[in-house]
């Protein structure tokens, strides 16, 4: 079995436990991840506190041309990325694809690094004295991430935060560790220096000892809610500066005026890619007025229509969850539904696949009278199931989105502009898409939510991403005349 060990300080490091790595279409384990404590830790960040002494002092043309490197490698390697994501991931080889490509327009927005550190020059604020303000790297810098984007997370961080001046100790997934490595791999292949960019992999141990590390400035975080109001909580406690960013419920809704066939098409596609494990996934539809019957209808037709496979498969549309306990849990919470009152319209719990009979398959399920009121519907379930809900009015849907704790995304289907604008005024939510159903910002813009989507006041990547990894620093000065016979000799 292959070995995934750690990546500190320029080289593999072996570790003192290991987990198992498995393989979400058969089932079977196929690698063992190092799993790291608080002595991988305390090494990683001694690494990366020696390379900040001169990547911090490093030029902005050079921190920006090894960005463009790595921006080369990472669309070089695309291919090799893809297939590690969809052997440990699961997900479908296109769907590893864009995000490999989404992470790469990180980089790219990284290398862009000397116009977005410009500062602001004020000249004569005072007789004889100027002011000007700069942007400060803050020193050690940390990533803990999700299984569900194992490249494209970590990028909406770390090229970022090297950009800045920062170094950086990245703890992924243990589900799906190998991509990290082989980014690792491509930035000292880009010229970075040995110590700025480190992997350590691992558990709950691993997290708990970067949060409490005194030498570690600033903590980004991307996972599951209860998880991400610990991060915060606990990194806040010992006075870093944090972003945690959790789960979700996105809504669509779906007004009678939308073209119906094209929003079933949009909504069905974004609810059951990546088997419903995406952030941004559609998982609740609230069919306003007349447009329900027909558009649960059209929802059906193009949820059984889906082709579920091994990911690494042509024909495969959408892959295996990610574990087995995920699967259960999934088929668990969609038998709570029906129990609750809930109509399974799309019945995807018994599904097999020819071949793959131990993987983590589920097929799409779609959930038809599902109330408020239901786990269902006010638990994140984050796999392929939707749930739609019926609402009189597009204020009524409004309100039942404000009401959900999450408010990562959502998005409306109509085609007039005032229900639109009122929508986008109206829902308490971050990321919002009007005809579009995954609203994910480009890298140039931010990506975040509100409520309990996120902890912390800064959203990731984007010029808030830049703010989040620097500090400012604003000088003012007075370079008074003097006579020329009276200045010091300075040698
Ligand atoms: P998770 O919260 O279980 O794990 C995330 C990270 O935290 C992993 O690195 C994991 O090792 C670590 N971790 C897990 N339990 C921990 C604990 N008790 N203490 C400390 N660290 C711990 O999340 P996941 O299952 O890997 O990913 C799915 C979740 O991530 C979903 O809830 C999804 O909505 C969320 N997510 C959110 C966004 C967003 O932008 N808001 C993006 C992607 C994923």
């Amino acid at each position: 079995m292959r070995t995934i060990d750690h990546w500190i300080g320029g080289e593999s490091v072996s570790s003192t436990g290991y987990g198992t790595v498995y393989q979400p279409a058969t089932g079977q384990p196929q690698a063992q991840v190092a799993l790291g404590g608080p002595a991988e830790v305390d090494r990683a960040v001694a690494a990366a506190v020696k390379a900040y002494e001169s990547w911090g002092d490093t030029s902005l043309s050079r921190r920006s041309k090894i960005l463009f490197k790595l921006r080369d490698l990472v669309e070089r390697h695309e291919d090799e990325l893809s297939r590690l994501i969809t052997a440990e991931h699961g997900k479908t080889i296109e769907d590893a694809r864009g995000e490999v490509i989404r992470g790469r327009e990180v980089i790219e927005f990284a290398c862009g690094i000397p116009h977005l550190l410009k500062g602001a020059y004020s000249d004569q604020v005072s007789t004889g004295v100027d002011s000007y303000s700069l942007r400060a790297p803050l020193g050690v810098c940390a990533g803990i991430t999700p299984f569900n984007f194992p490249v494209m997370v970590p990028m909406w961080m770390h090229p970022i935060a090297i950009a800045c001046g920062n170094t950086f100790v990245l703890k992924p997934s243990e589900r799906d560790p190998s991509p990290s490595n082989l980014v690792a791999q491509l930035y000292a292949d880009a010229g970075l220096p040995d110590g700025v960019f480190n992997v350590v992999h691992g558990d709950r141990a691993a997290v708990d000892a970067l949060l409490d590390h005194p030498d570690i400035a600033a903590v980004s975080f991307v996972g599951s809610t209860p998880v991400a109001r610990h991060i915060h909580q606990r990194a806040a406690a010992s006075g870093k500066r944090v972003q945690a960013l959790g789960g979700a419920k996105n809504h669509a809704v779906v007004l009678p005026d939308a073209d119906l066939a094209e929003a079933a098409r949009h909504i069905t596609s974004a609810a059951y890619g990546s088997a419903g494990q995406r952030c941004m996934a559609i998982s609740a539809v609230v069919a306003v007025g007349s447009a329900g019957d027909e558009l649960v209808d059209l929802l059906s037709k193009e949820t059984s229509a889906i082709v579920v496979g091994p990911g690494d498969q042509a024909d495969s549309q959408m892959g295996p969850v990610v574990t087995r306990e995920a699967r259960d849990r999934i088929v668990s919470a969609v038998d709570a539904a029906q129990e609750a009152g809930a109509a399974v319209v799309v019945d995807g719990r018994g599904l097999r696949v020819d071949g793959h009979d131990d993987g983590f398959f589920v097929g799409p399920c779609l959930l038809d009278q599902v109330t408020p009121q239901m786990d269902a519907y006010q638990q994140e379930i984050f796999g392929p199931v939707l749930v739609v809900l019926r609402a009189d009015t597009l204020d009524e849907a409004i309100g039942i989105i404000n009401a959900n704790s999450y408010g990562n995304g959502t998005a409306l289907f109509t085609s007039g502009g005032p229900a639109a604008r009122r929508f986008v005024r109206g829902v308490t939510v971050g990321m919002i898409g009007i005809n579009v159903p995954l609203p994910v910002p480009m890298a140039y813009h931010s990506f975040g939510g509100w409520k309990a989507s996120l902890f912390g006041d800064t959203h990731v990547h984007g010029t808030e991403g830049v703010s989040f990894y620097t500090r400012g620093k604003v000088v003012t000065t007075r370079w008074p005349e003097q006579a020329e016979a009276s200045r010091p000799t300075l040698h």
